[in-house]
């Protein structure tokens, strides 16, 4: 069986440019002792806004690892991947992410919840989760409410992973499922009874990605309080560990966090957790690497800023278009954006510095951060202009996608220091 490491992180790549700069970064945490499986992921909704096929990532994910002499195990991740839109993935992936988010909500056939529910009886009155502190009063309304809530969603992933499976063969690829995308995070009780279900349908499920509180915007730092998701995340773990016990999952199962790049207010929590409690992560960096390129090009001068300055510009124009697929996950002060002429008069540095997540940078802008976040549909719409300027400036942008993962994203998350 085909099984992730304790750390992974997955890696976007939007237009395929980036694939040795990301595994740069994997390779110097190894160097220092921190052993990540690189994970390159990209969703339906990406390829089909770019236009590109996912057998392009897993030709890129071999050419890299292959040319950097790179050994171990990596994956190529179908992200956010459904019944409907799984089959181009099948092939060239080996990591699916069954997303389920939208069949939260809808309700299984009555005798399907009766089923789960006498099942589920001996977790009514006190659970306390051995070990630990923890403990939850739960009755048996309540995981009704969980059952019409989530046990129909956990049906479609069963159908999703039954129709890889036939193809692939069993153990042959890694199941990650995620709700992430959602307007209400999942409460530990109801995560605990979200992975009976799924252990009933024997997915062997690897990753969970849950949604959880406060928000998980893309590109910028995590906007709520650090220490109530600290407590939130700690019991999450405990609940998932548990589960893994009595419902017999897999004994890696560990959290995967989607929009996780970025997040620095609270990567040290994370990483102190699992280090205290000897537990694995996988956290979904995808877009903070395509904004590292329009940094890079900003930086780069000339052609290049001028290009990404018009991408801004663009996108200031369809800002609602551009943000209505990501309603969950962005959160944009309009009124704080600059301006079209503000930024035609703007130097390499201000741009730059406006976009690098730099806390504490004066002229740091996220919500500008978010807007070019989403924005990328503009470079695929002059891909062979982009592709030239990324070329030209290959120097330039790969120190940036660099120095980006590795000292922003792995060094804090795993607490590596410099030197
Ligand atoms: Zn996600």
């Amino acid at each position: 069986m085909k099984i992730l490491g304790k750390y992974s992180i997955g890696l976007g790549d939007r237009f395929g440019h980036q694939g040795s700069a990301q595994l740069k970064a994997i390779i110097a945490a190894s160097e220092k002792g921190i052993d990540i499986t690189p994970v390159w992921n990209k969703s339906n909704r990406e390829h089909n806004t770019i236009g590109t096929q996912p057998g392009d990532v897993r030709i890129e994910a071999d050419s890299v690892t292959k040319s950097a002499g790179f050994s171990k195990p990596y994956f190529v991740d179908a992200d956010h991947i459904n019944i409907d839109t799984v089959d181009r993935f099948i092939e060239c992936s080996d990591f699916f992410t069954i997303d389920v988010a939208s069949y939260i909500g809808k309700k299984a056939d009555e005798k399907d919840i009766l089923e789960f529910l006498k099942g589920a009886e001996k977790y009514t009155g006190e659970l306390n989760i051995a070990g630990t502190e923890l403990s939850f009063k739960i009755s048996k309304s309540q995981i009704r409410l969980i059952a019409e809530k989530y046990l129909f969603a956990a049906n479609r992933a069963w159908d999703i992973f039954r129709k890889i499976e036939k193809a692939k063969g069993s153990g042959n690829f890694i199941t990650e499922v995620s709700m992430d995308e959602v307007g209400q995070p999942q409460t530990p009780v109801e995560l605990f009874f979200i992975l009976k279900m799924l252990a009933d349908e024997n997915i062997p499920v690897q990753t969970i990605a849950p949604k959880f509180s406060g928000r998980f915007n893309k590109g910028i730092d995590y906007v709520g309080d650090p220490l109530l998701f600290a407590r939130e995340f700690e019991s999450d773990l405990l609940i998932i560990d548990y589960a893994v016990k009595q419902f017999g999952l897999p004994e890696n199962l560990k959290m995967s966090i989607h929009s996780g790049s970025d997040k620095f207010s609270i990567y040290p929590l994370i990483g102190s957790i699992i280090k205290k409690s000897d537990r694995g992560i996988h956290v979904k960096t995808a877009g903070t690497t395509w904004l590292e390129e329009v940094i890079g090009l900003a930086e780069s001068g000339g052609e290049g800023l001028d290009f990404v300055k018009e991408i801004y510009i663009k996108s200031l124009e369809k800002i609602e278009e551009l943000c209505a697929p990501y309603a969950d996950v962005i959160d944009i002060k309009v009124s704080s954006l600059p301006s079209k002429q503000e930024v035609s008069e703007w130097n390499s540095g201000k741009f730059s510095d406006s976009l690098t997540h730099i806390p504490g940078n004066s002229d740091y802008n996220p919500d500008m951060r978010q807007l070019i976040h989403v924005a990328y549909k503009f470079a695929a719409s002059q891909m062979k202009d982009y592709f030239r300027l990324l070329e030209l400036n290959e120097q330039t942008v790969s120190k940036c996608v660099y120095e980006n993962i590795y000292y922003r994203h792995i060094c804090r998350l795993f607490d590596i220091r410099k030197g």
